[in-house]
């Protein structure tokens, strides 16, 4: 290995001499190969601990440098298991200060919906690249502004919909590209699971909370990506079955997407009800997706007898390899912050609906 390394760089030492230049190849080839991104990870609760840290460690283009957090005794915790430096921790009022860290270069926020727009902001107001959790923000104007900053600072903004990374969901979206059945016709599109929990963010509108910003987006996510078109309309109802647990925000939503071509979405979203499936119904075919939206293990069967079921180790380290190269090769964005706004736009229709009892165009 160690040869080849040593024969490499003597090869295209001698390419440089030669014509004076630096290739491109080479550029780029240094850059992924020698040089992994540095992550901060804002917000230490469930999705960085159980999932995003762990997948980190399977990446191939990112490093997991540094934490932002309110609680001190989780730092020896993340120290130990991380080996993060003194140096890359942060408290939230610090934050500002990660714009003079070499260290890092991507800050990934991971706090409850209603910090997402602030914390994006200062992170781009930092000069790095931001990540941010789904659901991108409570509201369109937030979006918004998360993406301006974003642009401002010209540093790169992504949303965390895994699930875009995943070949399985790519499988469905490119039968909607590419026509395989025809024109989609229906789409039915279900994420939900079972909440126990009765103190949590997800119950509270100050912090975001209520379904559909959560389980919500992947509904609107499998509809949309179905389809491959936004959609025009919107007729919804909000419901909770705990209303001493829910009082603040819904637990659980159906509503109906119109789409230009025609094609209409039953959607469902619960916090009370475990479901996850997507079927789509095309002129000449169908596809049943069986789960969708997990982490892992999404696959799906075809009309014609084909399976969808492609390996993936895991989701998270595959989305935040895309995301390092993207940074690295200064291409754009898989899941860039305008896709997390259309979802919020839709969102946003589904409350209104909801609470005039009418449909809404968007
Ligand atoms: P969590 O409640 O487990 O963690 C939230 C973190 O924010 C905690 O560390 C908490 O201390 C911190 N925090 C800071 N200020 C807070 C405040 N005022 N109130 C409450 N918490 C505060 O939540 P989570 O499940 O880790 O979710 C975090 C984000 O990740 C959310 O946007 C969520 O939608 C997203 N998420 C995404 C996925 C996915 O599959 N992409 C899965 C789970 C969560």
């Amino acid at each position: 290995m160690e040869n080849k390394r040593r024969k490499f760089i003597h090869q295209t030492g001698l390419l440089v001499a030669s014509t004076g230049i630096l290739p491109n190849i080479l550029w780029s080839a240094n850059r992924t190969q020698n040089k992994k991104l540095g992550i901060a990870l804002v917000g230490l609760g469930y999705y960085s601990t159980d999932l995003l840290a762990p997948a980190l460690q399977l990446t191939e283009h990112c490093e997991l440098r540094g934490i932002v957090t309110g609680s001190p005794e989780k730092i020896p915790v993340w120290q130990e298991k991380y080996g993060i430096a003194d140096k890359n921790i942060y408290d939230y009022s610090e934050m500002g200060k990660i714009a003079d860290n070499p260290d890092i270069d991507v800050i990934y926020i991971v706090l409850p919906p209603s910090m997402h727009a602030e914390y994006t902001i200062k992170a781009a107001n930092t000069g790095k690249h931001v990540w941010c959790e789904k659901p991108m923000a409570p509201s369109v104007a937030e979006c918004e502004a998360m993406i301006k900053a974003c642009n401002d600072n010209k540093v790169k903004l992504s949303i965390g919909y895994r699930c875009q990374h995943d070949p399985n969901i790519q499988a469905y979206m490119k039968a909607a590209k590419e026509k395989t059945f025809g024109a989609v016709k229906m789409v039915s599109s279900s994420a939900g699971y079972f909440d126990g929990r009765t103190d949590h963010w997800k119950q509270k509108k100050a912090l975001g909370g209520g379904v559909m910003g959560d389980m919500g987006v992947y509904a609107i996510q499998g509809a949309r990506l179905a389809t491959g078109e936004e959609p025009i309309s919107v007729l919804a109802q909000t419901f909770t079955t705990r209303p001493e647990i829910y009082s603040e925000v819904e637990e659980t939503a159906m509503y109906q997407l119109e789409f230009p071509s025609g094609a209409r979405a039953a959607c469902q979203s619960s916090f009370g009800i475990p479901m996850n499936y997507l079927n789509i119904n095309y002129e000449k075919g169908w596809i049943k997706m069986s789960p969708h939206s997990e982490y892992i293990g999404n696959k799906g069967v075809r009309s014609d007898g084909k399976i969808i079921d492609f390996p993936l180790e895991n989701q998270q380290a595959k989305q935040m390899d895309d995301d390092a190269l993207s940074i690295m090769n200064n291409t754009d964005m898989l899941v860039p912050g305008e896709e997390g706004l259309r979802d919020i736009r839709v969102v946003e229709a589904v409350y209104k609906s909801a609470k005039n009892n009418t449909l809404v165009k968007i």
